[in-house]
């Protein structure tokens, strides 16, 4: 039997002409990667600087127009959104929270008024793209460097139907940090216009994400980039954020979700036993606000379910990282039976769709009828 998904952690690659309708002097500082021509390394541009990092060992692979076996093995939808709805369907999800890819770097960029037009631009083929099918939740960027611009547009946004706003776990360096007042204007502005705070985990900001070196480097730098994430669940639910504002949610991707309790946990702790160098004021528990407010996302982790099933944390979605290689494509279906044949129908629903749905309402299920795709409630 198949089992449907909705995923909270998936990604787009951004085409070529993205930034066309930028002026040239500002199109051309827009991150790029460019690929060196044995594939070793590739060279990542952004606004008048640039690094080289070591490309995956397999290198370019023959015959495929200098793409990556990395981009050569990625699903056949990964450039083309039709083709990405029938790769969808043939894997069993629906609905999607869709980030971007090379548009991680943006947040390298230090020029606000750059920054300002380039989240104009790419909000509005976000909202294009998000009209193509009900399914793309397309998260609206926003400057990190200039507040009033990201409140605006975030209003603008809104205004184009974009039902998430995208941010980066942490406030780069040399702005206030999102815990201090002046991004109030930020959260009020998410909260009245009913967007979902989405965060795609990386590392802690300002870090690099190859932190360790040498041997179990490549294993430990990917729980690294967890951190960020928790970081910023940490982060907005200690400082009264989401407190003041019980109807604005946050979601964690691509971090695990196992990780909820423990942070409500270790919170409450700090907020309870260490209460004479605590002034938070909070209204609840911060670990209350965590359970309530904090969304998290995870691919193939089995305590993530029990996360759900056996610690009463209900707000864990199943995600797919499509079309990165390292998601599900392809064993999709083998992932969500291992996850969920032995879970009872409500914390399957619940992982699979019902968690996702209450962000993201307007998605609706997935119009394939079958016993899976509805909730256990409504088939009773
Ligand atoms: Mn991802």
């Amino acid at each position: 039997m198949k089992l449907w998904a909705n995923s909270g952690d998936s990604h787009y690659n951004e085409p070529p002409d993205l930034y066309d309708a930028l002026p040239k002097d500002l199109r051309e500082r827009m991150p790029r990667s460019v690929k060196s021509e044995d594939g070793s390394y590739e060279t990542i541009y952004v606004d008048g600087t640039s690094f080289e990092r070591p490309m995956p060992r397999i290198g370019i692979v023959k015959g495929t127009k200098g793409r990556t076996l990395m981009e050569a093995l990625q699903a056949p939808g990964a450039r083309d959104w039709k083709i990405r709805r029938q790769d969808l369907d043939d894997e069993g999800i629906w609905g999607e929270v869709i980030y971007a890819s090379v548009g991680f770097w943006n947040s390298m960029i230090k020029d606000p008024k750059l920054i300002a037009e380039a989240t104009k631009v790419v909000n509005e083929w976000s909202a294009d793209v998000q009209r193509q099918s009900i399914r793309h939740v397309m998260p609206a960027q926003v400057s990190a460097l200039d507040i009033e611009d990201a409140v605006a547009e975030v209003q603008r946004a809104a205004g184009l139907g974009l039902k998430a706003l995208g941010l980066p776990p942490g406030a780069p360096k040399g702005v206030p940090g999102f815990n201090r007042h002046d991004w109030d204007p930020l959260w009020d502005a998410a909260e009245e216009a009913g967007m979902v705070l989405t965060v795609h985990t990386g590392p802690p900001v300002g870090e690099d994400p190859v932190h360790h070196h040498g041997p179990g480097a490549g294993t430990m730098n990917y729980l690294y980039a967890c951190y960020g994430g928790m970081d910023m669940a940490a982060m907005m639910a200690a400082s009264g954020i989401l407190d003041k504002r019980p109807g604005l949610k946050l979601l964690i991707s691509e971090a695990g979700a196992s990780w909820l309790p423990f942070i409500a946990d270790r919170l409450d702790e700090a907020f309870r036993q260490h209460s004479e160098f605590v002034r938070d004021e909070l209204t609840r528990m911060p670990g209350e606000i965590v359970r309530e407010q904090v969304y998290a996302s995870f691919q193939h982790d089995p305590t993530a379910v029990l996360t759900v099933a056996a610690m009463g944390f209900p707000n864990v979605m199943w995600g797919s990282d499509y079309p990165h290689i390292e998601g599900t494509f392809g064993h999709t279906q083998k992932t969500l039976h291992e996850l969920f044949d032995d879970q009872t129908p409500e914390v399957s629903y619940r992982v699979r769709q019902g968690a996702f749905l209450e962000l993201f309402p307007h998605v609706g299920p997935p119009p394939h009828e079958d016993a899976t795709s509805r909730a256990p409630a409504a088939t009773s």
